[in-house]
Formats: C-alpha cells, sequence, structure tokens
C-alpha cells in the first residue's frame, strides 16, 4: 500500500476542545499494518482515532468480499457455527426493540447484508435499511428484497418517519457524528427511540488487550466510546438513555481476534476461555466489550 494520507481533527467531536492527550498507539491488525494513533480530549475524556485517512479514503480499509463471506452458498462448519449463532442475535435484538418499539417502522443504518431487516419484515414490520457497501447493500436488495439505500440517504427521508433507528456496531465508523446523530432525532418520531451498539473502550478486555485489542479496529474505528462518552454525544442531540445493556457475545468474538493478533499460535479455545472470564470480571463492573444504549428524546 502506498503512504498514507492522514488528516487531523482539530476539535473534540463531542464537546469541542481543542486539547488532548496522546491515549494509545496501535496498529490496523486486520488489514494494511499501518500504524494510528488514538487521542483522548482533556476536557470530556472521548478518545478517537487521530489523525485519521480522510473520508474519501476510508473505503479502502474495508474489504468488500468479507461481509459475504459467510453467506455464501457452499457452507463449512464454521459459517454454520456463525449463521446459528447470527440467529440468536437476531431474536435477541428482535425482543429488545419490541420492548420499546410504540409502532412498527424501523431503519437500520448500516444493515449490511440485510438479515435482521429480513427478520423484521417477516415480522410485519415496515423496514428501511442503509449501507454504504455496495455488494451487501445488492445482497440485501436481491436476496430479501428489502429497500435499502446509501448513506446520503438519511437527511432525505421526511422527519419522523421510524418508530425505531437502530446501529448495531456502525457509529464507530461514521465520519460525521453530530450531523448524523441530529439526522436521527429529526427522523423519529417523538416518542421514538434510537438503538446504539458500540464496542466500550473502559471494558475489562480492553484493559486486558491494550492495543491488541480487536474492537479498536483502526483505522475503520474512528470512535471508541465509553458509557460516559456515549452518553455526552446523545445529551448534546437531545437525547437520554433509558436502558443500557451488555453484548456478552462480543466478548468471545473481540477475544478470539485479539489473541490472534497477541501471538502467533492461535488457539480458539484459549480465546473461548478468555472471553468466558472477561465477561465474568466484567459482569461486577458492568464494563462489557460492547455495550448496547437505548435513547429517547428528552
Ligand atoms: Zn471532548
Amino acid at each position: 500500500m502506498e503512504q498514507k494520507n492522514t488528516i487531523f481533527i482539530n476539535n473534540c467531536p463531542v464537546c469541542g476542545s481543542d486539547k488532548f492527550e496522546l491515549f494509545l498507539k496501535t496498529k490496523d491488525y486486520f488489514l494494511t499494518n499501518e500504524e494510528f494513533t488514538l487521542v483522548r480530549c482533556l476536557s470530556c475524556s472521548f478518545v478517537f482515532t487521530n489523525p485519521r485517512p480522510p473520508d474519501e479514503e476510508l473505503s479502502k480499509y474495508y474489504k468488500s468480499s468479507d461481509y459475504l463471506s459467510h453467506t455464501a452458498r457452499k457452507r463449512n462448519a464454521k459459517d454454520i457455527v456463525y449463521q446459528a449463532l447470527r440467529a440468536v442475535n437476531i431474536r435477541k435484538k428482535y425482543k429488545l426493540v419490541n420492548r420499546f418499539a410504540k409502532g412498527k417502522t424501523i431503519l437500520d443504518i448500516g444493515s449490511g447484508t440485510g438479515e435482521l431487516l429480513a427478520y423484521f419484515k417477516k415480522q410485519g414490520w415496515n423496514v428501511k435499511g442503509i449501507e454504504p457497501d455496495r455488494m451487501a447493500r445488492n445482497f440485501a436488495r436481491e436476496k430479501h428484497y428489502l429497500e435499502i439505500y446509501e448513506n446520503d440517504k438519511l437527511s432525505t427521508f421526511p422527519d419522523k418517519s421510524f418508530d425505531i433507528i437502530t446501529l448495531w456496531h456502525v457509529l464507530e465508523h461514521i465520519p460525521d457524528l453530530n450531523k448524523t446523530i441530529e439526522n436521527i432525532r429529526e427522523k423519529l418520531t417523538e416518542d421514538g427511540y434510537c438503538i446504539i451498539a458500540v464496542p466500550n473502550i473502559e471494558s475489562t478486555d480492553f484493559k486486558h488487550y491494550q492495543d491488541k485489542w480487536a474492537a479498536l479496529d483502526v483505522p475503520r474505528h474512528l470512535y471508541h466510546f465509553s458509557p460516559d462518552t456515549i452518553r455526552l454525544l446523545l445529551d448534546k442531540h437531545g437525547f437520554k438513555i433509558v436502558e443500557t445493556q451488555p453484548m456478552k457475545f462480543d466478548a468471545y468474538y473481540v477475544s478470539l481476534l485479539s489473541e490472534k493478533y497477541l501471538n502467533k499460535k492461535f488457539s480458539p479455545l484459549n480465546a473461548l476461555r478468555k472471553g468466558y472470564g472477561l465477561n465474568k470480571k466484567a459482569k461486577k463492573k458492568n464494563n462489557y466489550s460492547s455495550m448496547i444504549f437505548v435513547a429517547k428524546q428528552k
């Protein structure tokens, strides 16, 4: 890969301060091996990747084919496990959404190949998705007959169109954080809910793996939230958090990858053991690998 091009963010996206400290140096272990730096805002403690690639170059850091690898026609044992776990996950998400929803209109931002939305549609929901990856978008359209749009569609939906807007591990990838949250607020009905899942930089597994923590995932993850900083961001845009939930599965997946980054000898069993142990530790302080935040307008 040629010399990387970066831009420096001068103001904290959450509070606007221009004073940061070095938080951590890490690498893109997933794809390019390029080095990146995380800074922490001295005023609100928000951690973000800085400097980072310019918006127009971010797509270089995504491998499109990976999205579809688990959904291809030929299925091996790994795919079967993956699909079984995904089915469990979808039902859990559906249950959570249903506890809050006042109506049956949902927008999923970062809808991927569309399995979650397809499930909602089957239960009688009116579903729409936004997905930047062209292959994933087309797959969702052709296989599940879903209405999936490109990123710029978000601002053009009529105001108050959705009862629920979800972002499952998506917000940390979106360059314009503030505009996105602002748009979400406009597009939600007055008693609508926004459900956001993000990795937790204060989790026990980050503390364990540090710069090898797979959920740092630089530079694809531009932002590294904690329960406090996501609350600050949402609060700024007129939201309050009404419920916080752990995503326990994530500790296993993240451990699996982190163990791989940590050493050459890769032991899935060891990773599972780690994942279990880290979840147990996390339980004490409620600082799991990833967290789900349910928010509504104040
Ligand atoms: Zn700040």
